[in-house]
C-alpha cells in the first residue's frame, strides 16, 4: 500500500519528496507531528536491508533531521521509530520511519 503512496496512486498528505523518498502524515497520528518516511523502493522490513542500502537509509535519516526542524520539533525533543515485526507492531509490510514529535511522549513503550 506504501508503494502506491510512492506512486501517487492513493491519496496522501505528502510534505516531502525526492527520487528516492516520500514522507507523508499517518493517517491516525499518535502525537501533533507524525510523518512517515518511505523508501521509494519496495523494502518489507529493516531486516530486508543490506550493504547496497547504506546511502539510502542516510539519505532517509538526513530526511527525518530536516522535517524536524521543519515542524519544529527540534527544540523540545522528538522521536523516530521503525517496528519490525510482530512484537513491535509492525502493520505495514513497506519499511517507514516514524516521525514523531508535539509532545511529551513515555518511555519505555508498553
Ligand atoms: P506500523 O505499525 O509501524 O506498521 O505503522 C503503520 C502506520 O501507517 C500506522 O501508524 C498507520 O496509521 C499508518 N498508515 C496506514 N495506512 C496509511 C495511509 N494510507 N496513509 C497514511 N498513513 C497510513
Amino acid at each position: 500500500m506504501f508503494c502506491k503512496i510512492a506512486r501517487h496512486e492513493i491519496a496522501s498528505q505528502i510534505v516531502y519528496e525526492d527520487d528516492q523518498v516520500v514522507a507523508f502524515r499517518d493517517v491516525n497520528p499518535v502525537a501533533p507531528v507524525h510523518i512517515l518516511v518511505i523508501p521509494k523502493k519496495h523494502v518489507p522490513a529493516v531486516t530486508a536491508l543490506d550493504d547496497k542500502d547504506k546511502e539510502l537509509i542516510g539519505h532517509i535519516v538526513l530526511v527525518i533531521k530536516k522535517l524536524a526542524q521543519e515542524t519544529s520539533v527540534v527544540e523540545d525533543g522528538f522521536r523516530v521509530v521503525v517496528n519490525a515485526g510482530k512484537h513491535a507492531g509492525q502493520r505495514v509490510p513497506h519499511l517507514h520511519f516514524h516521525l514523531l514529535g508535539g509532545k511529551a511522549m513515555g518511555w519505555p513503550p508498553g
